[in-house]
Protein backbone atom coordinates (compact mmCIF):
# COMPACT_ATOMS: atom_id res chain seq x y z
CA UNK A 1 0.00 0.00 0.00
CA UNK A 2 1.45 3.35 -1.32
CA UNK A 3 0.36 6.57 0.54
CA UNK A 4 1.97 9.35 -0.77
CA UNK A 5 3.38 11.53 1.83
CA UNK A 6 4.16 14.59 -0.26
CA UNK A 7 4.25 18.17 0.72
CA UNK A 8 0.41 18.74 -0.84
CA UNK A 9 -0.61 14.70 0.65
CA UNK A 10 0.84 15.76 4.42
CA UNK A 11 -0.88 19.08 4.25
CA UNK A 12 -3.96 17.40 3.62
CA UNK A 13 -3.56 14.71 6.59
CA UNK A 14 -2.16 11.94 5.08
CA UNK A 15 -0.31 10.92 8.23
CA UNK A 16 -3.86 10.34 10.15
CA UNK A 17 -4.74 8.16 7.00
CA UNK A 18 -1.68 6.27 7.00
CA UNK A 19 -1.69 5.59 11.25
CA UNK A 20 -5.55 4.74 10.40
CA UNK A 21 -4.55 1.71 7.82
CA UNK A 22 -1.34 1.00 9.70
CA UNK A 23 -3.76 0.33 12.48
CA UNK A 24 -6.21 -1.72 10.84
CA UNK A 25 -4.02 -3.80 9.04
CA UNK A 26 -2.48 -4.79 12.54
CA UNK A 27 -5.78 -5.24 14.17
CA UNK A 28 -6.56 -7.84 10.76
CA UNK A 29 -3.18 -9.78 11.54
CA UNK A 30 -2.09 -8.47 8.65
CA UNK A 31 1.22 -6.99 9.27
CA UNK A 32 3.52 -9.65 7.87
CA UNK A 33 1.86 -9.85 4.66
CA UNK A 34 1.04 -5.85 3.86
CA UNK A 35 3.90 -3.66 3.68
CA UNK A 36 2.55 0.39 3.92
CA UNK A 37 5.14 2.34 1.96
CA UNK A 38 5.32 5.89 2.50
CA UNK A 39 6.20 8.01 -0.93
CA UNK A 40 7.31 11.45 -2.19
CA UNK A 41 4.57 13.15 -4.06
CA UNK A 42 2.53 11.35 -6.73
CA UNK A 43 1.55 14.24 -8.66
CA UNK A 44 -2.55 14.79 -8.41
CA UNK A 45 -2.31 16.82 -5.53
CA UNK A 46 -5.45 18.22 -5.30
CA UNK A 47 -6.78 14.60 -4.86
CA UNK A 48 -5.10 14.19 -1.61
CA UNK A 49 -4.43 12.32 0.56
CA UNK A 50 -4.08 9.34 -2.14
CA UNK A 51 -3.30 6.03 -2.00
CA UNK A 52 -2.51 3.40 -4.21
CA UNK A 53 -2.95 -0.67 -3.70
CA UNK A 54 -0.78 -3.06 -5.23
CA UNK A 55 -0.26 -5.17 -7.14
CA UNK A 56 -3.63 -4.52 -8.46
CA UNK A 57 -2.46 -0.79 -8.66
CA UNK A 58 -6.02 0.62 -7.24
CA UNK A 59 -5.71 4.46 -6.82
CA UNK A 60 -7.99 6.02 -3.68
CA UNK A 61 -8.20 9.65 -3.45
CA UNK A 62 -9.67 12.27 -1.26
CA UNK A 63 -8.86 9.51 1.93
CA UNK A 64 -10.15 10.43 5.84
CA UNK A 65 -9.31 8.29 8.55
CA UNK A 66 -12.39 6.70 8.73
CA UNK A 67 -11.93 5.11 5.08
CA UNK A 68 -8.94 2.87 6.42
CA UNK A 69 -11.00 0.17 8.05
CA UNK A 70 -13.31 -0.07 4.68
CA UNK A 71 -9.61 -0.63 2.58
CA UNK A 72 -8.55 -3.18 5.04
CA UNK A 73 -11.52 -5.08 5.71
CA UNK A 74 -12.60 -4.84 1.81
CA UNK A 75 -9.49 -4.56 -0.49
CA UNK A 76 -6.88 -5.78 1.41
CA UNK A 77 -8.92 -9.11 3.20
CA UNK A 78 -11.52 -9.85 0.67
CA UNK A 79 -9.86 -8.52 -2.51
CA UNK A 80 -12.55 -6.14 -3.15
CA UNK A 81 -12.21 -2.88 -4.75
CA UNK A 82 -14.57 -0.14 -2.67
CA UNK A 83 -15.63 1.95 -5.65
CA UNK A 84 -16.93 4.61 -3.28
CA UNK A 85 -13.09 5.70 -2.63
CA UNK A 86 -12.29 5.93 -6.36
CA UNK A 87 -12.07 8.48 -8.34
CA UNK A 88 -14.46 10.13 -11.32
CA UNK A 89 -12.39 12.04 -13.90
CA UNK A 90 -13.54 15.81 -14.43
CA UNK A 91 -16.39 15.06 -17.78
CA UNK A 92 -16.51 11.38 -17.30
CA UNK A 93 -18.96 9.71 -15.22
CA UNK A 94 -17.27 6.60 -15.36
CA UNK A 95 -15.06 6.40 -11.59
CA UNK A 96 -11.93 4.77 -12.57
CA UNK A 97 -10.09 1.91 -10.50
CA UNK A 98 -6.35 1.77 -12.07
CA UNK A 99 -4.26 4.14 -11.60
CA UNK A 100 -2.77 3.43 -14.87
CA UNK A 101 -6.29 4.03 -16.21
CA UNK A 102 -6.70 7.41 -15.10
CA UNK A 103 -5.30 10.26 -18.45
CA UNK A 104 -3.80 12.11 -15.96
CA UNK A 105 -0.62 8.85 -15.41
CA UNK A 106 -1.76 7.57 -18.55
CA UNK A 107 -0.50 10.42 -20.80
CA UNK A 108 3.27 10.84 -18.69
CA UNK A 109 6.59 9.77 -19.35
CA UNK A 110 8.39 9.66 -16.28
CA UNK A 111 12.38 9.70 -16.09
CA UNK A 112 13.06 12.68 -13.35
CA UNK A 113 10.08 11.61 -11.65
CA UNK A 114 10.94 7.73 -12.43
CA UNK A 115 10.89 7.23 -8.59
CA UNK A 116 8.95 10.05 -7.21
CA UNK A 117 5.58 8.55 -5.66
CA UNK A 118 7.19 4.98 -6.34
CA UNK A 119 9.95 4.61 -3.77
CA UNK A 120 9.97 5.45 0.50
CA UNK A 121 12.60 8.16 -0.37
CA UNK A 122 14.17 7.68 2.95
CA UNK A 123 14.91 3.88 1.43
CA UNK A 124 18.44 3.87 -0.22
CA UNK A 125 17.58 -0.30 -0.59
CA UNK A 126 14.64 1.27 -2.57
CA UNK A 127 16.28 3.02 -4.78
CA UNK A 128 19.01 0.67 -5.04
CA UNK A 129 16.03 -1.94 -6.05
CA UNK A 130 15.23 0.61 -8.76
CA UNK A 131 18.43 0.84 -10.22
CA UNK A 132 19.91 3.49 -8.19
CA UNK A 133 23.38 3.79 -7.97
CA UNK A 134 23.96 1.39 -11.27
CA UNK A 135 24.46 4.31 -13.31
CA UNK A 136 27.42 5.52 -10.98
CA UNK A 137 28.86 2.15 -10.57
CA UNK A 138 28.64 2.26 -14.92
CA UNK A 139 30.22 5.53 -15.17
CA UNK A 140 33.63 4.67 -12.63
CA UNK A 141 34.14 1.01 -13.95
CA UNK A 142 33.43 1.35 -17.97
CA UNK A 143 33.66 5.01 -18.88
CA UNK A 144 36.34 7.68 -18.93
CA UNK A 145 35.39 10.75 -17.50
CA UNK A 146 35.54 12.40 -21.64
CA UNK A 147 33.37 9.80 -22.15
CA UNK A 148 30.83 10.68 -19.39
CA UNK A 149 30.89 13.98 -20.96
CA UNK A 150 30.49 13.12 -24.00
CA UNK A 151 27.01 10.63 -23.19
CA UNK A 152 25.58 13.79 -21.38
CA UNK A 153 26.44 16.27 -24.54
CA UNK A 154 25.37 13.56 -27.14
CA UNK A 155 21.44 13.13 -25.31
CA UNK A 156 20.98 16.58 -26.04
CA UNK A 157 20.30 17.10 -22.13
CA UNK A 158 19.51 20.77 -21.37
CA UNK A 159 19.24 23.12 -18.18
CA UNK A 160 16.01 22.52 -16.87
CA UNK A 161 16.09 25.68 -14.44
CA UNK A 162 14.84 28.04 -16.96
CA UNK A 163 17.73 29.20 -19.45
CA UNK A 164 18.00 26.20 -21.34
CA UNK A 165 21.77 25.62 -21.50
CA UNK A 166 23.26 22.18 -22.76
CA UNK A 167 24.37 20.35 -19.93
CA UNK A 168 27.31 18.57 -21.24
CA UNK A 169 28.91 21.63 -23.36
CA UNK A 170 28.57 23.05 -19.44
CA UNK A 171 30.24 20.07 -18.01
CA UNK A 172 32.74 20.21 -20.79
CA UNK A 173 34.17 23.87 -19.95
CA UNK A 174 34.30 22.95 -16.23
CA UNK A 175 36.37 19.91 -16.88
CA UNK A 176 38.31 21.74 -19.11
CA UNK A 177 39.04 24.59 -17.30
CA UNK A 178 42.14 25.16 -15.40
CA UNK A 179 41.91 25.33 -11.57
CA UNK A 180 41.88 22.87 -8.79
CA UNK A 181 39.04 21.78 -6.76
CA UNK A 182 36.33 22.20 -8.77
CA UNK A 183 32.93 21.87 -7.70
CA UNK A 184 29.47 20.21 -8.52
CA UNK A 185 26.49 22.42 -6.93
CA UNK A 186 23.01 21.57 -7.08
CA UNK A 187 20.74 24.85 -7.21
CA UNK A 188 17.62 23.61 -5.50
CA UNK A 189 16.68 27.15 -4.48
CA UNK A 190 13.30 26.92 -6.49
CA UNK A 191 11.12 30.17 -5.95
CA UNK A 192 8.74 30.78 -8.86
CA UNK A 193 5.53 31.34 -7.42
CA UNK A 194 3.43 27.97 -8.17
CA UNK A 195 6.79 25.69 -8.85
CA UNK A 196 7.11 22.48 -7.02
CA UNK A 197 8.88 20.53 -9.17
CA UNK A 198 12.52 20.48 -7.63
CA UNK A 199 10.92 20.30 -4.20
CA UNK A 200 8.92 17.11 -5.15
CA UNK A 201 11.96 15.27 -6.64
CA UNK A 202 13.74 16.23 -3.36
CA UNK A 203 11.04 15.01 -1.13
CA UNK A 204 10.61 12.05 -3.33
CA UNK A 205 13.71 10.66 -5.04
CA UNK A 206 16.76 12.98 -2.91
CA UNK A 207 19.17 9.83 -3.81
CA UNK A 208 18.68 10.51 -7.81
CA UNK A 209 20.52 13.87 -7.38
CA UNK A 210 23.19 12.77 -5.23
CA UNK A 211 24.15 10.34 -7.48
CA UNK A 212 24.08 12.39 -10.41
CA UNK A 213 26.20 14.64 -8.30
CA UNK A 214 28.48 12.12 -7.92
CA UNK A 215 28.83 11.65 -11.70
CA UNK A 216 29.18 15.06 -12.83
CA UNK A 217 32.43 15.21 -9.80
CA UNK A 218 33.76 12.18 -11.38
CA UNK A 219 33.18 13.15 -15.05
CA UNK A 220 34.50 17.45 -14.49
CA UNK A 221 37.07 16.06 -11.45
CA UNK A 222 35.69 17.72 -8.52
CA UNK A 223 35.17 15.60 -5.23
CA UNK A 224 33.36 18.23 -3.42
CA UNK A 225 29.57 19.26 -3.86
CA UNK A 226 26.55 21.24 -2.63
CA UNK A 227 23.08 21.48 -2.28
CA UNK A 228 21.87 24.68 -1.88
CA UNK A 229 18.27 24.38 -1.05
CA UNK A 230 15.62 26.86 0.65
CA UNK A 231 14.74 26.92 4.23
CA UNK A 232 11.08 26.47 3.21
CA UNK A 233 11.53 23.49 2.34
CA UNK A 234 12.04 21.68 5.22
CA UNK A 235 11.45 18.18 4.73
CA UNK A 236 13.46 18.25 1.22
CA UNK A 237 16.40 19.34 3.81
CA UNK A 238 15.33 16.16 6.40
CA UNK A 239 15.38 14.00 3.33
CA UNK A 240 18.16 15.07 1.84
CA UNK A 241 19.91 14.57 4.88
CA UNK A 242 19.04 11.29 5.76
CA UNK A 243 20.18 10.16 2.08
CA UNK A 244 23.39 11.41 2.04
CA UNK A 245 24.23 9.68 5.69
CA UNK A 246 22.33 6.35 4.34
CA UNK A 247 25.03 6.92 1.27
CA UNK A 248 27.61 7.40 3.24
CA UNK A 249 26.77 4.51 5.16
CA UNK A 250 26.51 2.19 1.78
CA UNK A 251 29.70 3.89 0.15
CA UNK A 252 28.36 5.59 -1.59
CA UNK A 253 29.48 8.66 -1.00
CA UNK A 254 33.09 9.51 0.30
CA UNK A 255 36.43 8.26 -0.18
CA UNK A 256 37.09 4.93 -2.56
CA UNK A 257 33.74 4.78 -3.95
CA UNK A 258 33.01 1.49 -5.41
CA UNK A 259 36.91 0.37 -4.28
CA UNK A 260 37.88 2.88 -6.73
CA UNK A 261 40.14 5.78 -6.39
CA UNK A 262 37.46 8.29 -6.84
CA UNK A 263 35.62 10.06 -3.75
CA UNK A 264 33.18 12.44 -3.06
CA UNK A 265 30.93 13.47 -1.07
CA UNK A 266 28.41 16.46 -0.77
CA UNK A 267 27.06 19.22 1.79
CA UNK A 268 23.77 21.04 2.18
CA UNK A 269 23.71 24.60 2.68
CA UNK A 270 20.32 26.30 3.10
CA UNK A 271 19.46 29.09 1.64
CA UNK A 272 17.12 32.31 3.36
CA UNK A 273 14.33 31.74 0.71
CA UNK A 274 15.68 35.08 -1.37
CA UNK A 275 14.44 34.57 -4.58
CA UNK A 276 17.53 36.19 -6.39
CA UNK A 277 20.09 33.45 -4.77
CA UNK A 278 18.38 30.83 -7.62
CA UNK A 279 20.83 33.41 -9.91
CA UNK A 280 23.68 31.24 -9.80
CA UNK A 281 26.50 33.72 -8.66
CA UNK A 282 23.86 34.93 -6.30
CA UNK A 283 24.03 31.48 -5.16
CA UNK A 284 27.75 30.46 -5.49
CA UNK A 285 27.68 34.37 -3.17
CA UNK A 286 25.80 32.91 -0.61
CA UNK A 287 27.24 29.30 -0.24
CA UNK A 288 30.49 31.43 0.27
CA UNK A 289 28.81 33.13 3.45
CA UNK A 290 28.23 36.74 1.22
CA UNK A 291 25.34 38.33 1.09
CA UNK A 292 22.75 36.58 -1.98
CA UNK A 293 23.77 39.42 -4.81
CA UNK A 294 24.75 38.66 -8.49
CA UNK A 295 27.90 39.79 -9.93
CA UNK A 296 28.63 40.43 -13.83
CA UNK A 297 29.29 37.20 -15.92
CA UNK A 298 31.62 36.24 -17.39
CA UNK A 299 33.66 34.98 -15.91
CA UNK A 300 31.09 31.90 -15.96
CA UNK A 301 30.95 29.84 -13.15
CA UNK A 302 32.71 26.95 -15.33
CA UNK A 303 35.81 28.93 -15.10
CA UNK A 304 35.62 30.59 -11.36
CA UNK A 305 32.71 29.89 -9.47
CA UNK A 306 32.78 28.37 -5.84
CA UNK A 307 35.84 30.21 -4.03
CA UNK A 308 37.16 31.48 -7.96
CA UNK A 309 37.44 27.84 -8.60
CA UNK A 310 35.67 25.96 -11.65
CA UNK A 311 32.14 24.84 -11.09
CA UNK A 312 29.10 23.00 -12.53
CA UNK A 313 25.94 24.35 -11.21
CA UNK A 314 22.85 22.14 -12.40
CA UNK A 315 19.23 22.68 -11.23
CA UNK A 316 17.77 19.56 -9.64
CA UNK A 317 15.35 18.30 -12.31
CA UNK A 318 18.33 18.40 -14.63
CA UNK A 319 20.58 16.01 -12.10
CA UNK A 320 17.61 13.69 -11.65
CA UNK A 321 17.75 12.75 -15.76
CA UNK A 322 21.39 11.75 -15.06
CA UNK A 323 21.17 8.93 -14.13
CA UNK A 324 19.27 6.88 -16.43
CA UNK A 325 20.85 8.56 -19.49
CA UNK A 326 24.30 6.98 -18.68
CA UNK A 327 22.34 3.64 -17.92
CA UNK A 328 20.36 3.92 -20.65
CA UNK A 329 22.65 5.58 -23.27
CA UNK A 330 22.14 9.19 -24.28
CA UNK A 331 20.45 8.05 -27.67
CA UNK A 332 17.91 6.90 -25.87
CA UNK A 333 17.49 10.11 -24.34
CA UNK A 334 17.67 11.62 -27.60
CA UNK A 335 15.23 9.82 -29.05
CA UNK A 336 12.39 11.51 -27.04
CA UNK A 337 11.28 15.07 -27.14
CA UNK A 338 11.69 17.43 -30.49
CA UNK A 339 14.96 17.79 -32.29
CA UNK A 340 16.44 20.73 -30.42
CA UNK A 341 14.62 20.14 -27.01
CA UNK A 342 15.75 16.33 -25.83
CA UNK A 343 13.46 13.99 -22.97
CA UNK A 344 10.97 15.63 -20.78
CA UNK A 345 9.84 18.39 -18.76
CA UNK A 346 8.32 18.35 -15.41
CA UNK A 347 5.45 21.11 -15.08
CA UNK A 348 3.82 21.68 -11.77
CA UNK A 349 -0.07 22.38 -12.59
CA UNK A 350 -1.60 25.44 -10.91
CA UNK A 351 -4.67 27.47 -10.48
CA UNK A 352 -7.70 26.92 -12.97
CA UNK A 353 -7.49 23.52 -13.31
CA UNK A 354 -9.27 20.43 -12.24
CA UNK A 355 -5.88 18.11 -11.46
CA UNK A 356 -3.31 20.57 -10.02
CA UNK A 357 -0.24 18.55 -9.09
CA UNK A 358 2.59 17.52 -10.78
CA UNK A 359 3.19 16.15 -14.14
CA UNK A 360 6.39 14.65 -16.40
CA UNK A 361 5.72 14.84 -20.60
CA UNK A 362 7.73 14.37 -23.76
CA UNK A 363 8.95 17.82 -24.75
CA UNK A 364 6.96 18.70 -27.81
CA UNK A 365 3.85 17.78 -25.93
CA UNK A 366 1.01 20.30 -26.92
CA UNK A 367 -0.10 22.59 -23.99
CA UNK A 368 -3.52 21.74 -24.85
CA UNK A 369 -2.85 17.82 -23.95
CA UNK A 370 -1.15 19.15 -20.83
CA UNK A 371 -4.08 21.05 -20.04
CA UNK A 372 -6.86 19.51 -20.75
CA UNK A 373 -5.81 15.85 -21.26
CA UNK A 374 -3.64 15.36 -18.26
CA UNK A 375 -5.24 18.45 -16.24
CA UNK A 376 -8.54 17.83 -17.13
CA UNK A 377 -9.53 21.11 -18.34
CA UNK A 378 -11.05 24.76 -16.52
CA UNK A 379 -12.84 23.92 -13.24
CA UNK A 380 -16.99 24.93 -13.34
CA UNK A 381 -17.25 24.94 -16.95
CA UNK A 382 -15.21 28.14 -17.48
CA UNK A 383 -13.39 29.08 -20.35
CA UNK A 384 -9.60 28.74 -20.75
CA UNK A 385 -7.97 32.02 -20.57
CA UNK A 386 -4.48 31.78 -20.56
CA UNK A 387 -1.58 29.84 -18.82
CA UNK A 388 1.36 31.27 -17.61
CA UNK A 389 4.58 29.31 -18.24
CA UNK A 390 8.04 30.59 -16.44
CA UNK A 391 6.78 32.34 -13.40
CA UNK A 392 7.72 35.90 -12.88
CA UNK A 393 10.49 35.84 -15.65
CA UNK A 394 7.91 34.18 -17.86
CA UNK A 395 4.67 34.78 -19.90
CA UNK A 396 1.28 34.05 -21.00
CA UNK A 397 0.14 32.46 -23.97
CA UNK A 398 -3.73 32.78 -24.98
CA UNK A 399 -6.17 30.05 -26.45
CA UNK A 400 -5.05 30.86 -29.98
CA UNK A 401 -1.88 29.00 -29.16
CA UNK A 402 -3.15 26.05 -26.78
CA UNK A 403 -1.86 23.32 -29.61
CA UNK A 404 2.05 24.96 -29.83
CA UNK A 405 4.26 22.07 -28.63
CA UNK A 406 6.05 23.10 -25.68
CA UNK A 407 10.00 23.29 -26.24
CA UNK A 408 12.06 25.82 -25.14
CA UNK A 409 12.16 27.54 -29.21
CA UNK A 410 8.27 27.47 -29.49
CA UNK A 411 8.10 29.30 -25.90
CA UNK A 412 10.22 31.56 -26.59
CA UNK A 413 8.63 32.68 -29.79
CA UNK A 414 5.49 33.10 -28.22
CA UNK A 415 6.98 35.98 -25.96
CA UNK A 416 7.11 33.73 -22.62
CA UNK A 417 10.26 30.86 -21.89
CA UNK A 418 9.65 27.65 -20.57
CA UNK A 419 11.50 28.32 -17.47
CA UNK A 420 11.67 25.91 -14.22
CA UNK A 421 7.56 24.71 -15.46
CA UNK A 422 5.38 26.48 -13.46
CA UNK A 423 2.35 26.60 -14.96
CA UNK A 424 -0.21 28.85 -13.85
CA UNK A 425 -3.74 28.50 -15.77
CA UNK A 426 -6.43 31.36 -15.53
CA UNK A 427 -10.16 31.45 -16.75
CA UNK A 428 -12.30 33.98 -18.07
CA UNK A 429 -12.92 35.71 -14.64
CA UNK A 430 -8.96 36.43 -14.61
CA UNK A 431 -7.94 40.07 -15.49
CA UNK A 432 -4.78 40.03 -16.86
CA UNK A 433 -3.51 43.29 -15.88
CA UNK A 434 -4.11 41.90 -12.52
CA UNK A 435 -2.17 38.90 -13.25
CA UNK A 436 0.80 41.19 -14.76
CA UNK A 437 0.65 43.28 -11.19
CA UNK A 438 0.88 40.10 -9.11
CA UNK A 439 3.80 38.77 -10.71
CA UNK A 440 6.06 42.94 -10.80
CA UNK A 441 4.89 42.99 -7.22
CA UNK A 442 6.49 39.49 -6.77
CA UNK A 443 9.89 40.96 -8.53
CA UNK A 444 9.50 44.25 -6.64
CA UNK A 445 10.14 42.69 -3.47
CA UNK A 446 12.62 40.14 -4.46
CA UNK A 447 15.15 42.51 -6.34
CA UNK A 448 18.41 42.69 -4.42
CA UNK A 449 18.91 46.00 -5.31
CA UNK A 450 22.05 46.24 -6.50
CA UNK A 451 21.32 48.20 -9.87
CA UNK A 452 19.33 50.99 -10.54
CA UNK A 453 17.08 49.99 -13.46
CA UNK A 454 15.78 46.62 -11.63
CA UNK A 455 15.61 48.75 -7.94
CA UNK A 456 13.75 51.50 -9.54
CA UNK A 457 12.54 50.84 -12.53
CA UNK A 458 10.42 47.85 -11.61
CA UNK A 459 9.34 49.94 -8.51
CA UNK A 460 7.53 52.61 -10.71
CA UNK A 461 6.12 50.35 -13.30
CA UNK A 462 4.48 48.77 -10.44
CA UNK A 463 3.33 52.54 -9.68
CA UNK A 464 1.68 52.63 -12.82
CA UNK A 465 -0.06 49.04 -12.94
CA UNK A 466 -1.23 49.95 -9.14
CA UNK A 467 -2.91 53.22 -10.72
CA UNK A 468 -4.61 51.13 -13.79
CA UNK A 469 -6.05 48.49 -12.00
CA UNK A 470 -7.39 50.89 -9.30
CA UNK A 471 -9.09 52.81 -11.84
CA UNK A 472 -6.74 56.19 -12.38
CA UNK A 473 -4.69 55.19 -15.68
CA UNK A 474 -3.77 57.74 -17.23
CA UNK A 475 -3.52 58.48 -21.39
CA UNK A 476 0.47 57.40 -22.62
CA UNK A 477 0.38 54.94 -19.44
CA UNK A 478 0.87 52.23 -21.92
CA UNK A 479 3.42 53.53 -23.85
CA UNK A 480 5.41 54.11 -20.70
CA UNK A 481 5.21 50.77 -19.18
CA UNK A 482 6.55 49.40 -22.80
CA UNK A 483 9.56 52.04 -22.38
CA UNK A 484 10.47 51.06 -19.34
CA UNK A 485 10.64 47.33 -19.75
CA UNK A 486 12.83 47.71 -23.14
CA UNK A 487 15.28 49.93 -20.81
CA UNK A 488 14.83 47.34 -17.57
CA UNK A 489 15.44 44.43 -19.90
CA UNK A 490 18.95 46.34 -22.03
CA UNK A 491 20.43 47.21 -18.75
CA UNK A 492 19.61 45.35 -15.56
CA UNK A 493 22.52 43.29 -14.43
CA UNK A 494 21.30 39.81 -13.61
CA UNK A 495 18.33 37.52 -15.18
CA UNK A 496 16.24 38.15 -12.33
CA UNK A 497 15.66 42.17 -13.78
CA UNK A 498 16.03 41.38 -17.37
CA UNK A 499 13.23 39.32 -17.38
CA UNK A 500 10.90 41.37 -14.79
CA UNK A 501 8.91 43.00 -17.32
CA UNK A 502 7.91 39.85 -19.15
CA UNK A 503 4.79 39.30 -17.59
CA UNK A 504 3.50 42.80 -18.52
CA UNK A 505 4.80 42.50 -22.43
CA UNK A 506 3.35 39.40 -22.90
CA UNK A 507 0.36 40.34 -21.43
CA UNK A 508 0.12 43.61 -23.46
CA UNK A 509 0.86 41.46 -26.38
CA UNK A 510 -2.24 39.42 -26.22
CA UNK A 511 -4.30 41.61 -23.91
CA UNK A 512 -3.54 44.98 -24.92
CA UNK A 513 -7.45 45.34 -25.08
CA UNK A 514 -7.97 44.58 -21.20
CA UNK A 515 -5.37 47.73 -20.16
CA UNK A 516 -7.11 49.88 -22.80
CA UNK A 517 -10.15 49.26 -21.12
CA UNK A 518 -9.23 49.63 -17.41
CA UNK A 519 -7.79 53.18 -18.87
CA UNK A 520 -10.93 54.05 -20.95
CA UNK A 521 -13.32 53.33 -18.19
CA UNK A 522 -11.43 54.74 -15.59
CA UNK A 523 -12.98 56.44 -12.19
FE1 LIG B 1 19.68 42.73 -8.09
FE2 LIG B 1 17.67 43.19 -9.83
FE3 LIG B 1 20.10 44.06 -10.40
FE4 LIG B 1 19.59 41.41 -10.42
S1 LIG B 1 18.74 42.95 -11.82
S2 LIG B 1 21.36 42.47 -9.55
S3 LIG B 1 18.09 41.31 -8.72
S4 LIG B 1 18.82 44.72 -8.64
Amino acid sequence: VLVCAGAGCISSACKSVQSALLEHIEENGLTGEVKVVETGCMGPCDLGPVVMVFPDGVFYRRLKPEDAAEIVSEHLLKGKVVTRLLHRPAGNDKQVAGFDQLDFFKKQTRIALRNTGVINPESVEEYIARDGYRALGKALSQMTPAEVVEAIKESGLRGRGGAGFPTGLKWEFTARAPGHPKYVVCNADEGDPGAFMDRSILEGDPHSVLEAMAICGYAIGANRGYIYVRAEYPLAVDRLEIAIGKAREYGLLGDNIFGTDFGFDIEIRVGAGAFVCGEETALLASIEGKRGEPRPKPPFPAQAGLWGKPTVINNVETLANIPPVILNGPRWFAGIGTEKSKGTKVFALAGKVNNTGLVEVPMGTTLREIIFDIGGGIPAGKKFKAVQTGGPSGGCIPEDYLDTPVDYESLTKLGTIMGSGGMIIVDEETCMVDLAKFFLEFVQEESCGKCAPCRIGTKRMLEILERITAGNGRNGDIELLEELSAGIKNSALCGLGQTAPNPVLSTLRYFRDEYEAHIRDKK
